[in-house]
């Protein structure tokens, strides 16, 4: 692994977008479309009000932001520096309570405030990185025992390489051409392994269908294109 566990070609493709993040109609809509969604499962699970929570590889904040306005204290970290600034703006402008942005690796926060977090958050993010299970790692560190870690990313199978890469890249133009590349793609068994290597237990899933008719999304039971998975770290002594 590099020294910093980034690609920064990965970290360009999103920087050179930054100014486009609250455009919720711009490349970043598909994220404000499942916002709602993703942030009341979390909140199902793990009621964020009065929490402290982390949300890695936080970009422009549309789920951090969120998530504050829920009662949470949030730090979101990137590593992109112009999506941290634009995050920070909105905040600004929107008044968001309780959140504050910082440019710094999550393996590098792990080191500095181990155990400190109720809540990590890591969405859509494990797949733009060279060494995913170290930051499954890192998140699973940044939790305190009985804290709880949220993922969300792509399976990889035929069915996901022609939903999530032909067809919302190529045929619907739902997200930039080039956004995913297959081989980055996770499968919920390896991430879960990542999670019970990093002394996490994978106890929630869920399905991210999107309805090319109805241009809506929703939470099911099918895992096989778009999923979330949400992980304890054990009470100590358990
Ligand atoms: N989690 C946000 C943004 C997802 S886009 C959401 O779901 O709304 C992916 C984000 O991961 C981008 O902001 C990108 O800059 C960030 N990223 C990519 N590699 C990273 C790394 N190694 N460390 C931290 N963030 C990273």
């Amino acid at each position: 692994m590099n020294a910093v566990n980034v690609d920064q070609a990965e970290l360009t493709k999103f920087s050179s977008l930054a100014h486009r993040w609250w455009d919720v109609e711009g490349e970043f809509a598909p994220l404000h479309a499942i916002n709602p969604l993703r942030l009341d499962w979390i909140d199902g699970i793990a009621p964020l009000s009065g929490r402290r929570v982390l949300d890695v590889g936080c970009g422009g904040g549309i789920l951090a932001d969120a998530m504050a306005r829920k009662g949470a204290d949030v730090l979101g970290i990137d590593l992109a520096e112009k999506s941290l600034m634009v995050a920070q703006l909105h905040a600004l402008e929107a008044e968001t309570p309780r959140i504050a942005y910082r440019q710094v690796a999550a393996e590098a926060l792990a080191d500095e405030m181990p155990g400190q977090f109720d809540v990590a958050t890591c969405m859509e993010m494990l797949e733009h990185v060279p060494d995913p299970a170290s930051i499954v790692r890192a998140c699973a560190q940044l939790v305190r025992p009985g804290g709880w870690v949220f993922f969300s990313t792509i399976n990889r199978n035929p069915k996901s390489f022609l939903l999530a890469i032909v067809g919302a890249e190529y045929l619907l133009g739902l997200v930039p051409r080039g956004t995913h590349e297959y081989a980055r793609l996770l499968r919920p068994s390896e991430l879960s392994q990542y999670g019970r290597d990093a002394g996490l237990d994978a106890q929630h899933s869920r399905g991210l269908e999107y309805n090319p008719l109805t241009g809506r999304y929703r939470l099911s039971g099918d895992t096989s294109v778009n999923y979330l998975l949400a992980a304890r770290r054990p009470l100590a002594g358990t």
